[in-house]
């Protein structure tokens, strides 16, 4: 039996961290090996989503897909890839945000068009799902039926699959057609990758909310969630896929179109935490910006302490920042098992109240005696951080001041970042020095929202910044229409909660 593949961040188990978007790839490279070009791009965006991973190849005259649940490493060997041959592929690492996570709701997601076939792999989450489902059901009710697209559709429950569905539904366009016709009624995050039996199109929301970029290689082009996949496959960083814009490469060479006009709302997390480090995202380098954040973090909040320590690893560029800009020495304090999370024995209830210990091991000779600043990215339910400040207490840490370099938490996301409900979140409700006493530090203190925002070098009006100020970057439907299982349990307890 495979294991359903969780690679998690999480460093408490059951304690969730916030949650990747998932990672899309696509390669159009005629004499290339396109499924292991597509292969190591979503090594490189495994980050973004550890459930489930899938390749769609075309050799000109018909798709292979072949996706299961699981790891990039485990879903795909030698034997598979070799039987994935052709010019143009599309790849996907998925984190569940509409849809369970399980096999049908794997991606790239395959559907008969009239004249072929389509694959499409889909990184986001879109907010008006019961709409499209809606806009679904009149289509293939519309639809004169065609041999081709006579096959029962999948048993889907992803918003992933509704736009397959729509880009496949009129017969009389062609996929060009359809994308540019269907596109501008998707609402919410959406970088989209997908293929016919010749082309390979890619497409970003018009808030650009998550990252997309293109690249070019010696002999074709790849599209791909962050610059990092590129630079894994060798290809050289081109430009980022406009936010409204639908791009199609063929043998024709690459075409551009406009669906909607730019307004340009970037997802401040992925500056914060998602996106990797060695990645740009609008022209800046990620690591940078965490760095930039730690040096704010230490103007803004400085603590009289020995050593600034992260919380590892996504605390680090941070921590670094903050004992530059602090002069307090930078040291690891804590050494994280990076394999732990790889396996899939479950750990018993009496192993399970190691808790944090499963992760990480305080180095007590660097720890005791010290007045320590404990640098991390995010607090979302506080739980982690909590059951931090104790085992450094136990190391014999003399004081504990906690900086994190996010603004605090207090709002769900709706586009494809999964938190917690609201009334989860520590930092809805209680002020910044009740969550440091709820967490047993001696201070607590979080960047500001003008620090941050700073750092990215994104102005302010071009970021989406919801989760820590409520103001979302479109208008949202009803609460009960929103929510991870929207299309499998219509009732609104199913729904996030939602001002
Ligand atoms: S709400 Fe937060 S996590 Fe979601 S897209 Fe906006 S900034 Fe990113």
């Amino acid at each position: 039996m495979r294991g359903d593949g969780r690679l998690s961040h999480d460093l408490l188990p059951g304690e969730k961290g916030p949650q990747d978007a998932c990672g899309v790839f696509g390669v159009w490279a005629p004499g290339e090996e396109v499924a292991k070009l597509t292969y190591f791009g979503l090594y490189a965006l495994q980050h973004r989503g550890q459930e489930s991973a899938g390749i769609a190849v075309s050799n000109g005259s018909q798709i292979l897909v072949f996706k299961d649940m699981g790891l990039v490493s485990q879903v795909f060997d030698e034997s598979s890839l070799g039987s994935l041959n052709g010019h143009l592929a599309v790849g996907h690492a998925r984190y569940s945000t509409t849809g369970a996570s399980v096999w049908e709701n794997a991606q790239p997601t395959f559907r008969a068009t009239a004249t072929g076939s389509l694959a499409l792999a889909h990184n986001g989450n879109l907010v008006n799902t019961r709409e499209l489902s809606e806009a679904v059901a009149k289509a293939e009710a519309d639809r004169p039926s065609s041999p081709q697209q006579s096959a029962p559709a999948p048993a889907t429950t992803n918003d992933t699959d509704l736009v397959t569905a729509l880009l496949a539904a009129d017969p009389d366009r062609t996929l060009e057609q359809s994308a540019l016709a269907v596109l501008p009624g998707v609402k919410g995050a959406f970088c989209l990758v997908f293929m016919d039996e010749d082309t390979l199109y890619a497409a970003r929301d018009p808030q650009g909310l998550h990252p997309l970029v293109l690249g070019r290689l010696d002999r074709g082009w790849v599209v791909a969630s962050e610059t990092a996949a590129l630079d894994i496959v060798g290809a050289s960083f081109v430009r980022d896929i406009e936010p409204g814009e639908l791009i199609a490469i063929d043998a024709d060479g690459l075409r551009s179109s406009r669906f909607a006009e730019p307004r340009r709302k970037g997802c401040a997390f992925e500056h914060i935490y998602l996106a990797r480090p060695d990645s740009d995202i609008d022209g800046r380098n990620v690591y940078l910006s965490r760095v930039e954040m730690g040096r704010r973090l230490a103007q803004e909040s400085p603590a009289e302490a020995d050593l600034v320590i992260p919380t590892p690893e996504s605390g680090t560029p941070a921590a670094i920042g903050y004992a530059e800009a602090s002069g307090i020495p930078y040291g690891a304090g804590l050494v994280k098992n990076a394999y732990v999370g790889r396996t899939f024995i479950q750990p018993s209830q009496t192993i399970r109240q190691l808790g944090i210990r499963l992760k990480l091991n305080p180095l007590k000779e660097v720890i005791r005696g010290k007045r320590l600043v404990v640098v991390d990215d995010s607090i979302v339910r506080g739980n982690t951080q909590r059951a931090l400040v104790r085992m450094l207490r136990e190391a014999g840490a003399a004081e504990i001041h906690i900086r994190i370099s996010s603004p605090p938490i207090k709002w769900p996301c709706f586009f494809g970042i999964d938190f917690a409900s609201r009334a989860e979140l520590i930092a809805n409700g209680l002020s910044v020095d009740e969550i440091g006493t709820s967490l047993g530090a001696d201070s607590l203190a979080y960047i500001s929202l003008e620090g941050m925002t700073e750092a990215t070098t994104v102005p302010g009006e071009n970021l989406c910044r919801a989760c820590f100020d409520g103001t979302y970057p479109m208008e949202l439907p009803d609460p009960e229409l929103l929510g991870k299982h929207v299309l499998e349990d219509p009732s609104p307890a199913s729904a996030l909660s939602r001002p």
